[in-house]
């Protein structure tokens, strides 16, 4: 067992009791019910902090696929998108926007989502009506926000809202904790854009807004922020941040990532971080326990040729005629001939930076086995051998293009970033990107490539990386209930067959409503998930029941059991 605290792991009984663990070690008392977990690697469940499953929340119970593995609290509404308060008229431009900032299609929201709501605390009352097969904490997205108290003028980068405005949404800000958001959260990257190509309607807020905001989270006395930007001006940025922080008193968590462009600025960024938290200011970096990267294919959303005219002709074709199309050798020659617009291809035709994914699925490949060192040893163009890669497997073979913490072709510097001691690991982005994106399986590459599979370098100590994704992530939002093995607190539990945890490849699936598609990847080895005691997935499959409940705001440490909230 290895119980969350970070302590070496040791063998023991877990006693549960009404969903919650009454006793740990050797338990001489018979059970109504009782599982064998020898030879198991027994956990806290997971606390993945960085989900968007605002929508899929109020369509799907399971809450797929962070059910999968092993997570048994998602925290939603980040980056500043959501869908609450949300006005009857904004409806469709909030799907908008969540479809182009997190790529979920916009037909499975407008026919996914009832909208059985209006103000924030409405929409946690409708979450709660629909019981999950794990915990959901809801945070209150900028974007949304916005909108609400500016209409129309909430996404014009031009406008700046009025101080009644801003004193409008510092009081709803308020009123949603009080009523159990989690927190508040923002996005300030040119990155976020809504369907029509619009920046983010936070990306232009200036000061005022955002410390008139932090003030109510401060006047709430609860409440976390997470902010994700660009620092494009990194000092000025970082001081707005840390402003936040002091004027509220309420922690903050921001995105931290390796840029190509700018392979140093992370260290610059977590410099800060490290300051302010020396000033006594709580400030965390969220950091990806690996490379974020693109997937790319016939059937995702981006392939190298998406750009290309001759191709897009083809797009809307079913994948088994765009695949006999795709072969016929006088297309072939026309679409390799053809030109991607100039910004698509600087993302899509980097092929030195383009690797086949495989089975299982290589997260940490070296330079030598991207598409361009390949098709060099091969003696043939690299788009030519992207092409016939693309149509391996019917269609379905994913390129993975790593575009974060993957400059230098490893992953020691995603490992530097977890090792920091103000990180928490997190940007999975679980229930969006459907079409590009496929990183709801952090939380079991966590534990498998660092904690055992790692060739290239280094790994980490299990008990740590347990830790990290339980106590550490639950500490992070306030959630002292949770995440460690310990009496008094909730029975939520993995039991893990440690021999043959391993992740599937990424796959696509249609099965959003309006028969919507999204990337789903599988994984081996969770015998047992427990929410709240209760046996939630067994071997990958759902077992039915549905413990899982909405978490209304910040949760104490039950009485007597130590303080780790703000470890
Ligand atoms: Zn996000």
């Amino acid at each position: 067992m290895l119980d969350g605290t970070g302590r070496p792991g040791f063998t023991g009984d877990v006693g549960i009791r009404n969903g919650r663990i009454v006793a740990v070690g050797r338990v001489a008392e018979r059970a109504a019910w009782e599982v064998d977990a020898s030879g198991l690697l027994v956990t806290p469940g997971w606390v993945d902090v960085h989900t968007h499953y605002d929508g899929q929340v109020t369509w799907d119970p399971q809450l797929t696929p962070s059910c999968w593995h092993g997570v048994t609290t998602v925290v939603m509404g980040n980056c500043g998108v959501g869908f609450a308060p949300a006005e009857a008229e904004r409806h469709a431009w909030l799907i908008s926007l969540m479809e182009g900032v997190e790529d979920i299609p916009g037909t499975a929201l407008a026919e996914g989502i009832r909208w059985e709501w209006e103000s924030f605390p409405e929409y946690l009352e409708a979450i709660e009506r629909q019981p999950h097969a794990l915990d959901v904490a809801a945070q209150v997205p900028h974007g949304a926000l916005r909108a609400y108290v500016m209409g129309e003028r909430g996404a014009d980068h031009s406008e700046a809202p009025s101080a009644e405005e801003i004193a409008a949404m510092a009081r709803l800000v308020r009123e949603a904790l009080e009523a159990g958001a989690l927190g508040f959260t923002t996005s300030r990257t040119r990155n976020h854009r809504s369907r029509d190509g619009a920046p983010t309607p936070s990306l232009s807020a200036g000061p005022d807004e955002l410390l008139g905001i932090a003030r109510g989270l401060g006047e709430a006395g609860c409440g976390v922020m997470e902010i994700v930007s660009d620092f494009v001006d990194g000092a000025a940025e970082f001081a707005l941040l840390r402003r936040m922080v002091e004027v509220s008193g309420r922690p903050m968590s921001i995105s931290v990532a390796q840029h190509d462009l700018a392979p140093d600025a992370w260290r610059s960024l977590l410099g800060r971080i490290a300051a302010a938290n020396e000033a006594g200011l709580p400030m965390r970096a969220q950091v990806p326990p690996r490379a974020i990267g693109l997937l790319l294919g016939l059937q995702a959303t981006l392939n190298p040729f998406s750009g290309h005219p001759s191709f897009r002709a083809l797009a809307e074709l079913p994948l088994a005629e765009q695949v006999a199309r795709l072969r016929e050798p006088e297309l072939r020659r026309r679409i390799l001939a053809e030109e991607a617009p100039a910004g698509l291809a600087f993302l899509l035709a980097r092929f030195e930076r383009m690797f086949l994914l495989g089975d299982p699925p290589d997260y940490e490949p070296d330079a030598e086995q991207s598409v361009a060192a390949k098709a060099k040893r091969g003696g043939v163009p690299a788009a030519e051998l992207a092409y016939e890669l693309l149509l391996e497997d019917e269609g379905r073979t994913l390129l993975y293009l790593p575009f974060l913490n993957y400059t230098d072709f490893n992953l020691d510097v995603s490992r530097e970033m977890l090792l920091d001691p103000n990180s928490v690991p997190g940007l999975g982005d679980a229930g969006a990107h459907c079409g590009m994106i496929c990183d709801g399986s952090f939380p079991t590459f966590l534990l498998s490539h660092w904690g055992r599979d790692r060739k290239r370098g280094e790994g980490l100590p299990l008990e740590w990386l347990v830790k990290r994704q339980t106590a550490d992530t639950a500490a992070l939002v306030g959630l002292a209930d949770r995440g460690t093995i310990a009496p008094g607190l909730r029975a939520d539990l993995n039991l893990i067959n440690w021999d043959t945890l391993a992740l599937r490849p990424p796959e696509m699936v249609f099965d959003l409503p309006a028969g919507g598609k999204r990337l789903v990847q599988r994984v081996r080895g969770y015998r047992a998930t427990l929410v709240a005691g209760e046996i939630t997935f067994e071997d990958g499959e759902a077992t039915g029941a549905l413990p899982g409940r909405l978490v209304r705001g910040e949760q104490p440490a039950p009485a007597g059991t130590p303080d780790r909230s703000r470890s």
